[in-house]
């Protein structure tokens, strides 16, 4: 008999290809045993029997400069099962990208509950792209760009996408891209403005599916070029998965991510939020709902990220004027339980793909974290089968006001979070150290 510093005992372990009940034995920050031995025995036993054991969340995507700081951010990313954050640390135009992911480490290390890596995002790619063989360097291999938001400022143009892309390809990582085709975006929105039209019925005319469609098939051709693999961040409709498919099936390098709010709710059903819905892509109709889950059942789409991007705003501000972005992060794992596994639209076994070892895979994390498995991180979710909840702003940990999700009732509740190890949430309890998350390195692609 072993001793353990904790052990999970008869709880039904989900992997990609089976769930299993068994036990599992941690040491160290790692998963030292997994297996059915009902004899293993440590300081700490955490009883998970009729409940299911998953590897912890990694969230590909998360803004953390809104309402929620990388510290707050973290925090509520741990009550949503979330063990491993991936920030896009944004360099805005004069800004140099290599500070810039320095400033984000730093405040990471000295405040993180859990652990981070980073994706750069450059505004200005054609200036800030010659720094990304230092940015690799300081562990961070992913770079995102903009092919939308022109009038903002924000957009990447071809040249400049070819330009990154050659670097990044040369270099050794990724480039993500936002895939839309800004300056068609940018028109049809000039166009509604000059019609005095109602931006909140008509938001979706303002994020059309066949622009994300054409600028993913772009973005994939350019990486073609350029031989640099490419991620698609935030896929949010019907005709961008039927390029994504045709791309894919042609054998072209590019993983695909959607968003929960796409795969829950409809512009129809979200519009009565007014502001608060807004969310770059918009959320589509119930046809580009279906589509997202089918696409995830085939293996088209790879991962799923939150967009976590918590802003200021009330639901009767100007439409136009609001910023775009929504609390996600605490809410991503229950939603895709309830809308995706009790409803039968996904596999417990495909969620856990999604959800972390995928991710883990495409963003070079992997087998250190993104599955239960010996010698990887004990980063370990407890999910209560039978426990209905219903989401509302009070019982989120967000600085934000609102959530998207309120009133929405949940058959399934995160009971244990586990962070290397530590205990860091237990039902509503919270134990972590500011501090305690680890800056992890990526090698994506
Ligand atoms: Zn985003």
């Amino acid at each position: 008999m072993k001793g353990y510093e904790t052990v999970i005992k008869g709880g039904k372990i989900v992997y990609p290809e089976k769930t299993v009940k068994g036990n599992i034995g941690i040491k160290n920050e790692k998963i030292e045993y997994i297996g059915p031995d009902d004899s293993i025995c440590g300081r700490n036993t955490i009883d998970a029997g009729g409940k299911y054991v998953l590897p912890g969340v990694i969230d590909p995507h998360t803004h953390p400069v809104y309402l929620d700081n990388i510290k707050g951010l973290s925090k509520t990313a741990a009550f949503g099962g979330v063990t491993t954050v991936i920030h896009y640390a944004y360099a805005k135009p004069g800004k140099s990208l290599a500070a810039t992911l320095k400033d984000y480490i730093k405040e990471g290390e000295a405040t993180s509950y859990i652990d981070f890596a980073l994706h750069g995002g450059l505004f200005d790619a054609g200036k800030q792209a010659d720094e990304i063989p230092e940015a690799v360097e300081l562990g961070v291999t992913s770079f995102k760009m903009f092919m939308a938001y022109a009038k903002l400022g924000w957009m990447t143009d071809d040249y400049a996408l070819a330009g990154a892309m050659d670097i990044i390809g040369r270099t050794g990582g990724m480039a993500c891209l936002h895939a839309e085709n800004g300056l068609v975006i940018d028109y049809i929105q000039d166009k509604l403005l000059a019609e005095k039209a109602d931006f909140k019925e008509r938001f979706p005319e303002t994020s059309p599916d066949i622009a994300e469609a054409e600028a993913i098939f772009r973005a994939v051709q350019i990486g073609r070029l350029m031989k640099c693999p490419v991620y698609i961040p935030h896929i949010s409709s019907g005709e961008g998965v039927k390029i994504l498919k045709y791309l894919k099936d042609e054998g072209c390098k590019v993983y695909a991510e959607t968003c929960p709010h796409y795969l829950s709710l409809t512009w129809d059903e979200l519009k009565a939020m007014g502001s608060l819905g807004k969310v770059g892509p918009s959320i589509k109709t119930d046809k580009d709902r279906i589509a997202l889950w089918d696409a995830i059942g085939e293996g088209y789409i790879d991962t799923i990220g939150s967009d976590h991007a918590p802003k200021d705003k009330k639901a009767e501000d100007d439409f136009f004027a609001a910023p775009y972005g929504t609390p996600e992060i605490e809410t991503m794992l229950p939603v895709l339980w309830e809308f995706g596994v009790n409803r039968g639209r996904l596999a417990i076994n495909r969620l856990v793909s999604v959800l972390s070892e995928n991710t883990a895979k495409i963003m070079g994390l992997f087998p250190q974290k993104g599955r239960l498995d010996t010698g990887s991180d004990a980063d370990i979710v407890i999910i209560d089968p039978d426990e209905e909840w219903t989401i509302s702003q009070e019982n989120q940990h967000s600085n934000a006001a609102y959530t998207l999700f309120e009133g929405k009732t949940i058959l399934g509740r995160i009971k244990k979070v586990l962070s290397r190890g530590r205990l860091i949430v237990d039902n509503s309890g919270f134990s972590a150290e500011s501090g305690s998350g680890k800056f992890i390195k990526t090698n994506a692609g």
